[in-house]
């Protein structure tokens, strides 16, 4: 009987498991993890778990009975160490070694620590594990003192969840603009005005040089400039890399993640690799990249399970993502990639609602939105038909976007 084992219990690994079933393999399938919890959603960990919105159950990506129900034979606990090829075996910190027909790599991604002195300090922290959201959320009582360094998605979430908690946040960020890799400048500045009303201070062109802690605890953060920031806890959110040390390690082509293809298949016949490890093909723009979404980890989940049960490879779909953020709901569809120009539609009613509509020539590459689902929906559906849409009509919010597109 083939057995397949995957390597990461995550997004992208108990949703495979799902797939695979789901689409009829009726094999052996081992799901391994170094957490010891069942798989679990993560976006909520910046958002509405640490707002105490939802509980640890809620998050749980499927209950245990599904495992059980679906024979996906659970062995979560356990570290990966090595993967040897030649022998398809994977090998851990302890207990025995697994052998595998097919393996699918999932292990994700993880943050990174830029070197600042202190950043060892207890009280220094990051964000990717349900451990990790923990500490921070223990961390954070009203009138705490919060230094967030980054001013990406995951740093302005958690802003905004401090903010709702009663902390006092700084957002220290080194680009001129927060979100500056991620976003057009009009979004960062959308959501600078809104982080800023909400009582967030926002620092741009500026570093931590050194972090300050006395007994191991932070007590302050001096920036670049030489001021002194007061403080009680620090988090770290710069950015992420990929777990893709056992598969670089074993010999697969890597850079920066696993390269795969449409099917996920990695340069091993017998190893797929899905999620925020790979760097995967996006044919709507004609380039490899390295997406960290649900959507992602979700859609090469699919493309694995097709494969392997040799059903035809699903159609590429748009990439896409969101962020919660107070009362926004930003969503983002496409990539801006070599877009030569920008439309704004400001959907009436609300003053934090916002469209941003990127094209190159006439074609459609992204939309950016918040607080505007239908711009979002249509924006989507002209992406994936690689159409376009009338620039002189789209900002006119009298006309709706049904009668846009049609
Ligand atoms: P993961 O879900 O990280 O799973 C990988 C698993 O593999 C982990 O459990 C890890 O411990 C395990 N693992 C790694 N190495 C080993 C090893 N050697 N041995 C055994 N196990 C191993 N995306 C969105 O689209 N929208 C959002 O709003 C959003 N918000 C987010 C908020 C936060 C705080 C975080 C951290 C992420 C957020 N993301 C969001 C990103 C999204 O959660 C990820 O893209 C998604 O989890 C990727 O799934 P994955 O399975 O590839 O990785």
């Amino acid at each position: 009987m083939t057995h397949i084992v995957i390597a990461g219990a995550g997004h992208a690994g108990s949703a495979v498991a799902a797939a695979l079933r789901q689409y009829g393999f009726d094999g052996q399938l081992t799901l391994v993890g170094e957490e010891q919890v069942l798989p679990y959603q993560r976006p909520p960990l910046s958002k509405g778990w640490l707002l105490g919105e939802v509980e640890q159950d809620d998050i749980a990506l499927r209950p245990a009975a599904f495992y059980d129900e679906q024979k996906v034979a659970l062995q979560l606990g356990r570290r990966i160490k090595r993967l040897e090829r030649q022998a398809q075996t994977l090998h851990f910190d302890a207990g025995p070694a697994l052998h595998y027909d097919r393996l699918v790599i999932a292990t994700g991604s993880c943050p990174v620590c830029p070197p600042i002195p202190g950043a060892d300090n207890d009280g220094v922290l990051m964000l990717r594990s349900v451990r990790d959201a923990a500490r921070l959320k223990a961390a954070l009582r009203p009138g705490a003192r919060l230094v967030v360094i980054g001013g990406g998605y995951i740093g302005l979430e958690v802003a905004a969840s401090a903010r709702q908690l009663g902390a006092s946040v700084t957002v220290v960020e080194r680009a001129p603009r927060v979100l500056a890799r991620v976003a057009h400048a009009e979004l960062s500045a959308f959501l600078t005005r809104v982080h800023t009303e909400r009582g967030v201070r926002i620092e741009t062109n500026r570093c931590v040089a050194r972090i300050d802690a006395v007994g191991g605890a932070v007590r302050q953060v001096t920036l670049d400039d030489g001021r002194v920031l007061p403080c009680d806890l620090v988090l770290v959110g710069v950015g992420g890399r990929p777990n893709d040390g056992l598969a670089r390690a074993a010999g697969l082509d890597c850079d920066d993640g696993i390269v795969v293809d449409l099917q996920a298949r990695t340069s091993d016949p017998h190893i797929y690799a899905i999620g925020d490890v790979t760097r995967r093909p996006l044919p709507l723009y004609e380039r490899m990249a390295r997406l960290e979404s649900v959507p992602n980890a979700t859609e090469q989940a699919r493309q694995v399970a097709c494969a392997i049960t040799g059903r035809p490879a699903p159609a590429p779909e748009v990439p896409w993502q969101w962020s919660d953020q107070y009362d926004m709901k930003i969503q983002i569809a496409g990539h801006p990639y070599d877009a030569d120009e920008v439309v704004r539609r400001t959907p009436a009613g609300d003053a934090n609602a916002l469209a941003l509509f990127h094209f190159r020539g006439e074609r459609l590459l992204a939309v950016e939105a918040v607080n505007a689902p239908a711009e979002f929906m249509a924006g989507r559906q002209l992406i994936a038909r690689r159409a376009g849409l009338d620039k002189q009509k789209l900002s006119d919010v009298s006309l709706t976007m049904k009668q846009l597109i049609n």
